[in-house]
């Protein structure tokens, strides 16, 4: 650090001005956390230095000694830790992870079907602005007008209408359990690759807090740095049968060479999310957003689905004659980030939805428990109430400063 306050004080000081709001405010982003000092060590190392195109034993340049021995004890640490066969730590994210599946598996204008966006979908699940919903030919499924759940005899008649060579699970606003044995199934019936995508979920999966897709899918795809809680990244883990089209679609079909500063940040998250203290953490990421999710309801809080079984909550604030970005943008004064979010059959643009999306990793990850989230829910019945009152939203901020003071956020010394 003050290598960089004195190369370039510009950058230093808004990296500064950064962990203090990280700091500072309640962090209710359901995609974000907190990485420990030891990932955060990891990224920022000399392996940023180094390029590997390949895969451990197999590379295209010299000097791999080193770099092999981490990629290969990532790997086998994400295999032991998920119990799967084959894993690849290499893809640079999410969404990259989900291209190289499509890429191992399909041909352009291949039928493709997941969880559209408006109902909680990821966009590289094929929608329609995305990669994945305009080389392939997309199919979106959605959820229960009645109860916003997904009906799983729904995707199955759609399934078995339209044949997708692909079927995702998964999302980015789902606040239930997701049935992971039922999807097999379906896939298995109409010759689909079942794809499991637990970006959101992972931390829950390793912790044995969700129930696991791995023994049931084909190929499990995630990000490494929500509630896994490693650095920004994605992975695929596979069936042994599909490792070879895994691997080759990942490098040289959609990559150049991995970024080994976060393979080594990424393995030393797994070693963390092994531990017992990894599994109190899950834990309480759930009961964190139940309790949340009751304190919201105690307050005339619309909860879609009526509340959560893992970190997220998805929440339709037209009860309180309010949109999701003018709601949004006055918790955010106040100290509370989140962020605005479609609900399922929203009647308002995405752009200006009806809901907020709420998750309580990062909160967890720093130390909250069952009475913060009764506090937390309380300062956002009062700021929904009065978006406008600026007075109101500094004296909350000030209030959730101290709050956060006595529940130091791990990696940041400020
Ligand atoms: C976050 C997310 C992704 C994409 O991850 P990025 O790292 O942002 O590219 C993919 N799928 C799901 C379900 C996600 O929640």
């Amino acid at each position: 650090m003050t290598a960089l306050s004195s190369v370039d004080p510009e950058i230093a000081d808004l990296l500064a001005l950064e962990a203090r709001r990280q700091s500072d405010k309640v962090r209710l982003i359901a995609s974000e956390n907190y990485v420990s000092k030891a990932v955060l060590a990891a990224t920022g190392s000399v392996l940023t230095n180094k390029y590997s195109e390949g895969y451990a034993g197999k590379r295209y340049y010299e000097g791999q000694q080193y770099i092999d021995a981490v990629e290969s004890i990532c790997i086998s640490r994400a295999k032991s830790l998920f119990g799967a066969d084959h894993a690849n730590v290499q893809p640079y994210s999410g969404s990259p992870a989900n291209l190289a599946v499509y890429f191992a598996f399909c041909k352009p204008g291949d039928t493709v079907m997941g969880l559209g966006l408006p109902a909680g979908g990821h966009l590289t699940h094929g929608w329609n602005v995305s990669i994945s919903g305009t080389y392939f030919r997309a199919v979106q499924y959605g959820v229960r007008k009645d109860t916003h759940r997904i009906d799983l005899d729904e995707v199955r008649d759609l399934a078995r209408k339209e044949k997708p060579r692909l079927l995702f699970a998964g999302g980015t606003a789902v606040p239930r359990t997701i049935e992971f044995a039922a999807y097999a199934e379906i896939a298995r019936e109409v010759g689909a690759i079942f794809v499991a995508d637990i970006a959101h979920i992972s931390g829950l999966v390793a912790a044995g807090v969700h129930p696991s897709p791995v023994p049931h899918a084909d190929v499990v795809s995630t990000t490494t740095h929500k509630t896994l809680r490693g650095p920004r990244g994605g992975m695929l883990m596979c069936k042994e049968t599909h490792a070879k089209a895994i691997d080759r679609a990942v490098f040289p079909g959609l990559q150049g060479g991995p970024h080994n500063h976060t393979t080594a940040a990424l393995a030393v998250a797994l070693r963390e999310a092994a531990t017992q203290e990894f599994q109190k953490y899950a834990v309480q990421i759930v009961a964190n957003a139940k309790a949340l999710a009751a304190a919201m309801n105690d307050r005339g809080f619309t909860l879609i689905t009526g509340g959560t079984d893992n970190h997220l909550i998805l929440c339709d604030l037209t009860s309180k004659n309010i949109s999701g970005k003018i709601a949004a943008k006055a918790l955010d004064a106040a100290g509370i980030e989140l962020n605005y979010n479609s609900v399922p059959f929203d009647t308002r643009k995405p752009f200006d939805p009806s809901g907020i999306r709420i998750g309580t990793a990062a909160v967890t990850t720093r130390g909250f428990r069952e009475p913060e989230m009764v506090q937390i829910a309380e300062w956002m019945a009062q700021v929904v109430a009065a978006p406008a009152d600026e007075p109101l939203h500094r004296r909350i901020a000030g209030e959730i400063r101290e709050l956060c003071a006595k529940f130091p956020a791990p990696g940041i010394d400020c």
